[in-house]
């Protein structure tokens, strides 16, 4: 990390990053900054670090210090895997690159630099490049839909993938008790909205988890079960093709799931999810995966853009603007196949990333740039009981053999070999055991503090910053304040 402008002293920042006082910049140096470590930033970053060009210095910039598989999220919410299963550490994937976790704050073009905080009190830094590389991807976007930004759990990340299954988790929990039988229905109840590869996948390894589950709380039926999948089209998976879409939709039926076809979410209430044509479904749980849009700290980024992704040419450049290029969900970059916009998808934004760097070499070495081209292989959906849809090549492939490609090709694209292991592993165990739901908590363990009066404050906090697993709903969260009286089975 040794292009960083300090705001401190030096010695003060190297603290911060680790790096020797003595490891000063190489004045020949090119300086690339790769803003976000997802699909497109770190296959460029892995690219560089292939290269082993001495005349390079690139740093990656990530909130998280992982590397997350999303096309295996939903497997994480279903139980199907382990938690950290599907997510790699940076740091073991890129080692010549440096790598920097924190948030990405501000981007000025102008000036070549970028600001960015991390630390415990937030602090920022500013970090100068001479080719800046946006892979920031998308953020849900709710469309401003009444109630739906605050209650809607949504299905991008790892923590959201937690919450969801805790959420079903502390769902099924309380509603095996006498004392909830009223409640069972908005409990047992979990709509989700978007009939794409997230939405479909979703529903249908929740729907297989807790059908597993459901023999191990004495007072629950399969009857009282509940999922919908609100979608606006006609059939599901749109991307597959009709004849794929509604064999999914069939089979999601035959499994107990039902299918709100030409509907959207309109508004959310406490225990209630209200659909477009007027419809109100009883129930304290939507999962939204219906819409995305750019990262939003690119508004304030003054280049060519349309609905907030940053337009680039053929070789990922940013027309116009000195250093900058821009890949992956951020990025509208154009298909030369189709003479439209390449799909936000991690099949495009992995090639892209490799291209982006291979173009900063070029431009560097005063070679001819590769333009971006991509044929998309194929699309694939895992829709429950080892059964899947998807096209390869144009060919349609439905039911186990759909599935087993789905989890063929999506377990070879994992990376890391350690990875690729542990998730055969649970894969394997799947088979003989039933799924595991126990719940993923992040509560400090119960704490007892003598005071002067003799009275034994106590409290159950959060250790996380941002706190519950399931504030939202209290089901999961403990609602006791500190200092409140114990239960009486503590105060004993
Ligand atoms: C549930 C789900 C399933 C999917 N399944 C598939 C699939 O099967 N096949 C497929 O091809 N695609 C799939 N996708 C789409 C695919 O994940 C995206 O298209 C791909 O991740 C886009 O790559 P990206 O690099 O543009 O963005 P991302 O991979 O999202 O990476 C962006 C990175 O930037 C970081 N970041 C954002 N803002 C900041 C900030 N301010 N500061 C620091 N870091 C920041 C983020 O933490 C993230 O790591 C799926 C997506 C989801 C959500």
């Amino acid at each position: 990390m040794v292009f960083l402008h300090w705001k401190e002293s030096r010695e003060n920042a190297c603290k911060h990053f680790g790096v020797c006082a003595t490891n000063h910049r190489m004045p020949h140096k090119t300086r690339v900054l790769i803003l976000g470590g997802g699909f497109g930033g770190l296959y460029a970053a892995l690219q560089f670090e292939k290269r082993r060009d001495p005349r390079f210095e690139v740093t990656v910039v990530n909130r998280e210090n992982f590397f997350l598989f999303t096309p295996m999220l939903h497997e994480i919410a279903a139980s199907d895997l382990d938690l950290t299963n599907i997510v790699n550490p940076v740091r073991k994937m890129i080692r010549r690159v440096n790598f920097f976790c924190g948030d990405v704050d501000k981007i000025d073009i102008d000036k070549k630099q970028v600001v960015v905080s991390h630390g415990f009190d937030r602090h920022s830094h500013t970090l100068e490049y001479d080719h800046l590389v946006l892979a920031l991807g998308s953020v849900t976007n709710f469309f401003n839909l009444p109630g739906v930004a605050e209650r809607a759990l949504t299905m991008k990340s790892l923590g959201d993938a937690i919450q969801l299954r805790n959420r079903v988790i502390a769902h099924l929990e309380e509603a095996d008790t006498e004392c909830a039988r009223a409640e069972r229905p908005p409990l047992l109840t979990f709509v989700v909205a978007g009939g794409g590869f997230a939405g479909v996948e979703t529903i249908a390894s929740i729907n297989d988890f807790l059908r597993d589950a459901l023999p191990f709380y004495p007072n629950l039926k399969e009857e009282m079960l509940r999922l919908v999948l609100v979608h606006p089209g006609e059939y599901i998976l749109p991307e597959l093709g009709e004849k794929l879409g509604r064999y999914a939709d069939r089979k999601l039926r035959e499994r107990g799931v039902e299918i709100r076809a030409k509907s959207k979410v309109a508004a959310v209430r406490p225990n209630e999810i209200e659909l477009s044509d007027g419809e109100k479904i009883v129930s304290s749980t939507l999962v939204w995966t219906a819409g995305i849009s750019p990262n939003p700290i690119l508004d304030r980024v003054p280049c060519e853009k349309e609905r907030g992704r940053v337009r680039v040419n053929s070789n990922l450049k940013v027309e116009g603007v000195d250093g900058l290029w821009a890949l992956g969900d951020c990025a509208l970059v154009p298909d030369p196949a189709t003479g439209k916009y390449c799909p936000p998808t991690a099949q495009h934004a992995s090639r892209e990333g490799k291209v982006v760097a291979r173009n900063i070499i070029a431009t560097i070495y005063g070679r001819p740039k590769t333009p971006f081209s991509f044929k998309t292989l194929g699309a694939l959906a895992a829709i429950g009981r080892r059964t899947g849809v998807a096209r390869i090549l144009g060919i349609n492939f439905s039911g186990f053999l759909a599935w087993f490609l789905w989890r063929g090709i999506y377990w070879s694209k994992l990376p890391r070999t350690e990875k690729k292991v542990r998730v055969a592993i649970d894969w394997a165990l799947d088979v003989l055991f039933t799924k595991d739901f126990v719940q993923f908590l992040d509560q400090r363990a119960l704490v007892h503090t003598q005071t002067e009066t003799g009275a034994a404050p106590w409290n159950r906090e959060h250790l996380s910053v941002a706190g519950g697993v399931d504030a939202g709903n209290g089901a999961v969260a403990s609602t006791e304040k500190p200092g409140s009286a114990p239960p009486a089975t503590i105060a004993a």
